[in-house]
């Protein structure tokens, strides 16, 4: 049996991608064209930016933060990146160097803090010490210094790469426990509040594999291998249950994720959550937090002892 090249939907020239979730396929050029549309009308959509704004985004090397920086400089915005040594052996070098030959093959600024060097520890001696998951005390990290940051370097906004794929596993992970505080926070664009920056994830509409291709198409060299402390992160098996899902049913992903920002994000907003806990600075680092001190300045001193 002889295959039928796939033609693109636009040019129906020959095409290097099928969609199945939209029953499409494209070309190089109408295929990069369809993820800045997708990224565009995210911003949009829920108001991320304005026009030539200032944007600082969260950089591992990997695909996803790597095409969002690529992204957000197409569509004209004044974007500079931040990546995070977190101490994880060679995971982290080869990141850090991946970060670093994208931001100098195009004339962008790079900032980098390490961990270990700024604050006295890694993610792994953190999650020993603290009997934490390494995702876990990561994420508390991450968190916390991407706002610092951001604060500091006066970007009034901080962009991250999480994808579709990667959305549609946490509200999978929150609808399976009916975890509504992490419900009510679940958006793709949190306004900036009580030292908190605005936080924006334009590549929400953009699965994994689409970020993948972006990324061989365009010629940026990123970080492929996993992170070594992946091993037991539960959302990698939700981001598998729902690909089986979306073999047997395309456009499912997309359909729970959207529909949930539709129709059930803007009740949980209406409702009283948890966002009123009052906050100020932190006694140890002065960023907000609701207690004396924020759990990254505890997650830190227990890493250091
Ligand atoms: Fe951090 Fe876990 Fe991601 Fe590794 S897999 S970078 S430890 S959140
Ligand atoms: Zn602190």
């Amino acid at each position: 049996m002889t295959r039928v090249p796939m033609k693109c939907r636009v040019c129906r020239g020959p095409a290097v991608i099928d969609l199945k979730r939209h029953n499409a396929n494209f070309c190089r050029e109408h295929f990069v064209a369809y993820c800045e549309e997708q990224v565009r009308r995210a911003i949009h959509h829920f108001r991320m930016l304005e026009p030539g704004e200032r944007v600082l985004v969260a950089v591992s090397g990997g695909k996803d933060s790597l095409a969002c920086w690529d992204l957000l400089v197409r569509l004209g915005y004044a974007v500079e990146g931040f990546y995070l040594g977190l101490g994880i052996d060679t995971y982290s070098d080869d990141s850090l160097a991946a970060a670093t030959r994208f931001a100098d093959a195009r004339g962008l600024t790079l900032h980098v803090v390490d961990l270990e060097t700024t604050h006295g520890f890694t993610i792994p001696v953190a999650a020993g010490a603290t009997h934490r998951s390494p995702c876990g005390a990561c994420g508390l990290s991450k968190r916390h210094e991407f706002n610092r940051v951001a604060r500091d370097l006066g970007f009034g906004v901080l962009a991250t790469g999480h994808n579709l794929d990667d959305e549609a596993a946490v509200l999978l992970g929150n609808v399976l426990r009916w975890e509504t505080d992490y419900l009510a926070r679940q958006h793709p664009c949190l306004p900036a509040e009580g030292g908190f920056v605005r936080k924006i994830k334009p590549l929400y509409r953009l699965g994994e594999r689409e970020m993948a291709a972006y990324c061989i198409l365009e010629g940026i060299d990123y970080q492929v291998d996993e992170c070594p402390m992946a091993a037991g992160n539960r959302h990698i098996g939700f981001k598998e249950t729902l690909n089986d899902l979306e073999r047997r049913s395309p456009g499912s992903k997309a359909a729970f994720l959207f529909g949930f920002l539709d129709r059930m994000a803007p009740l949980l907003a209406q409702a009283d959550g948890p966002g009123d806990a009052e906050v100020h600075a932190c006694a140890g680092c002065g960023e907000p937090t609701t207690g004396d001190v924020c759990a990254f300045c505890r997650l830190r001193d227990k890493a250091r002892a």
